[in-house]
């Protein structure tokens, strides 16, 4: 009986491994990638010069240029083949911050550490001005209230959200093998996040997105107002506590004529609720500013950064890996956790593939993306012009080549497994995949969908595009979009560990016999308007 039950066992084992494909793993290979990946890293040297050495990385910006500068060299003395710059629209404001300079004159004296906000205008050099407390339901209520009201005069808005509280938290998790059991089980992949593959779902959110912008446009209509009526400055709430704020922008990043930017700096909440308060108990407050801000006359071009590792089967050389991550930051720091450390990941793959001379039988392509920050442009430009049309769904170039788009953008922290992005199919692939890295805590496999970033443009027209399940260290409590997006963000070790693995993955999909299997293609999305794509 013991004998009977023993070999029936053995047969329904037998059965399982053969009715799901077996991935070859070749172990020596992973061996020579995660000791190049550990012995020999780069990834601190690549996070200097895209974040000290050229400052922050705003799209359209100076610093975006002097890190896609230094980048592209890099590639090049790596030997990596097609290194080049791909040319997006829509156009953009070339914007840069000169000088900025924020201080409290009365009723004492205090500097403050304040930003001013993406494409913000300047003030007339160095001014002094009465700070005034503004409130108002809507733009039409502010314009009705404070018509003729508003010269020589720098303008708070009182704040509708709560003060912030203490956190008992610490400030950077990791995952608990706890919830990363949870994740592997669980069997809803919850929604798609940015935008919609379902025609009309997408369509809803697009909507949404929409009231967003216009929400952003009619902000930019009402700082118009305020500067025409002879306003000095707006000081805008930051967000964030304990010293971080956030930097980002009016988004009014688009060339438009007669658009008149007023100075606008975003401040720390603890200033912002510090100078509300005074106001309130009639402590008069005074401010003294100087914001010089730079925009180019012309209108600019974005760019995404391209470049390649040939394939070397004579069949499958024209199939494509597709690796990446947006390169664009926002301007209060360097942009080191968003999205300086999925680029330094995403590099750090190709340099370690294309030293260790593999045989890749699939051309490995990564493409680091411009304009992310204003709404996935690089990415969804590309797609629009190389993949699928979004409105036709018609197939372009690339469309029938990409096994895989693999996707980097949730801060420094290592990687704790992938996101199946509702691909149910594919689990047992990335199981296999992922098994020689158990000791490095990567081998969750997640049906989650996971976006808000680049691999949604690519999932819109059903190619495989993947984000990994990341530790969140403390991106979400300190660094995203921050002040506090620095070098010193960075964590060395969990760069190391997800460059590891990416390249393994990214060398067993470039060798796999067939391409990653697809969900099924989405429907043409018609009339729907990608409005940044005109
Ligand atoms: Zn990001």
């Amino acid at each position: 009986m013991k004998k009977v039950f023993s070999f029936a066992v053995a047969l329904i084992i037998s059965l399982a491994v053969f009715s799901q494909q077996s991935e070859s793993v070749d172990t020596t290979v992973i061996s020579k990638i995660r000791e190049e990946a550990y012995q020999h890293s780069k990834v601190m040297n690549h996070a200097f010069y895209i974040t000290d050495y050229s400052g922050p990385r705003l799209t359209w910006s100076a610093g975006y240029d002097r890190a896609a500068e230094w980048t592209l060299n890099e590639f090049k003395k790596w030997g990596l083949q097609n290194v080049h710059k791909e040319e997006w629209t829509p156009l953009g404001k070339s914007w840069d911050i000169v000088k900025s300079y924020v201080a409290i004159k009365s009723p004492y004296y205090q500097s403050i550490a304040a930003t001013p906000k993406a494409w913000s205008g300047s003030t007339n050099g160095l001014v002094v001005a009465d700070v005034m407390l503004a409130s108002a339901t809507d733009s039409a209520d502010f314009v009705k209230k404070y018509k003729g009201k508003l010269k020589g005069k720098i303008l708070i808005f009182e704040s509708k959200l709560p003060p912030p509280s203490f956190s008992f938290k610490p400030d950077a998790k990791r995952f608990t093998e706890d919830s990363l059991s949870k994740l592997a089980v669980s069997t809803d992949p919850g929604d798609q996040l940015l935008f919609d593959t379902d025609t009309a779902a997408m369509n809803k959110k697009f909507a949404g997105l929409m009231q967003m912008f216009n929400t952003y446009f009619m902000s930019d209509k009402l700082w118009t107002f305020c500067n025409k009526e002879g306003a000095v400055a707006i000081l805008s709430l930051g967000g964030g506590k304990d010293g971080t704020y956030a930097t980002d922008g009016s988004y009014n990043f688009m060339p438009k004529p007669n658009s008149l930017n007023i100075a606008n700096v975003g401040i720390r909440t603890e200033d912002f609720l510090r100078i509300t308060r005074l106001l309130n108990h009639n402590v008069p407050v005074k401010m003294e500013l100087d914001i010089k801000t730079s925009i180019k006359p012309q209108p600019a071009k974005g760019y995404n950064l391209v470049a390649e590792i040939p394939g070397t089967d004579p069949m499958l050389k024209n199939e494509l890996v597709l690796v990446g991550g947006h390169f664009d930051s926002w301007h209060g720091a360097t942009g080191a956790t968003d999205n300086g450390a999925g680029s330094i990941v995403m590099m750090e793959v190709m340099r370690i593939l294309k030293k260790l001379n593999l045989d890749m039988k699939r051309t490995i392509r990564i493409v680091l993306w411009g304009g992310e920050e204003q709404g996935l442009l690089g990415s969804l430009a590309y797609i629009n012009k190389n993949v699928a049309d979004y409105s036709t769904m018609k197939p372009l170039r690339d469309y029938d080549l990409i096994s895989a788009y693999y996707n980097l953008d949730n801060g420094s922290g290592r990687i704790r497994g992938i996101h199946l992005q509702n691909n149910a199919a594919l689990r047992p692939v990335f199981e296999q995949w992922l098994a020689p890295f158990k000791d490095l805590d990567a081998g969750t496999v997640s049906i989650k969908n996971s976006g808000y970033t680049d691999n949604e443009s690519f999932d819109l027209v059903g190619i495989p595009a993947f984000q990994f399940i990341q530790d969140e260290l403390n991106y979400d409590t300190r660094t995203h979009h921050t002040n506090a997006d620095t070098y010193d963000e960075l964590s060395e070790d969990d760069l190391k560990q997800a460059s590891t693995i990416i390249a393994s993955i990214v060398y067993n999909t470039a060798n796999r016999k067939e391409k990653l299997l697809r969900k099924p293609k989405p429907n043409p999305y018609g009339n729907f308007n990608f409005y940044l794509l005109q």
